[in-house]
C-alpha cells in the first residue's frame, strides 16, 4: 500500500537501517544520505521515511513531505558549503527520466560546473 514500508524496498531498508547508508542529516520524516555512485562531488539524496514510488505519487498523496524534502536539500546545500556555489535538485520520475530507484528521492548534486540541459 502506498506510504507503507516495502520489503523488496532498497530505500525503505536504508531508512530502517538494515542497509547501511553514509547518513548525511535525519528528521521526522525524511532521511539524506550520500549516493553510493556520486556523479559530482556533493551528491545526496534526500527521501521521504514513508514509501511512495516517486516524487509524483508523494507530492500527489503527502505534499508537506515534499516541501520537507526541499527544506532538507537546502540544509544539506549549508553543510556541504555548496550553497552559494550553485547546486541542483532533480527528482527524476520514471524509467524514461532515469529513474532506478523507485522509492522517491531528491538528488542534490553541487561541488562541480553543471551543464544545462542535463543529458
Ligand atoms: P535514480 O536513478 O534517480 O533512481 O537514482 C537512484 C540513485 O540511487 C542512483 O544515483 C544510485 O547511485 C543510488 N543508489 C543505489 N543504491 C544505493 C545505495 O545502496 N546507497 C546509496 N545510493 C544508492
Amino acid at each position: 500500500m502506498a506510504g507503507e514500508p516495502q520489503s523488496d524496498c532498497l530505500f525503505c531498508k536504508i531508512v530502517d537501517g538494515e542497509v547501511p547508508a553514509t547518513i548525511v542529516r535525519e528528521t521526522e520524516t525524511t532521511v539524506a544520505f550520500r549516493d553510493i555512485n556520486p556523479q559530482a562531488p556533493t551528491h545526496v539524496l534526500v527521501i521521504p521515511r514513508v514509501h511512495y514510488p516517486d516524487a509524483a505519487s508523494l507530492a500527489a498523496a503527502e505534499p508537506g513531505i515534499i516541501a520537507d524534502i526541499l527544506r532538507e536539500s537546502r540544509e544539506v546545500a549549508e553543510l556541504e558549503k555548496v550553497e552559494h556555489t550553485g547546486y541542483r535538485v532533480v527528482f527524476n520520475t520514471g524509467s524514461g527520466a532515469g529513474q532506478t530507484v523507485f522509492h522517491a528521492h531528491l538528488h542534490v548534486l553541487g561541488g562541480r560546473g553543471l551543464n544545462w540541459p542535463p543529458g
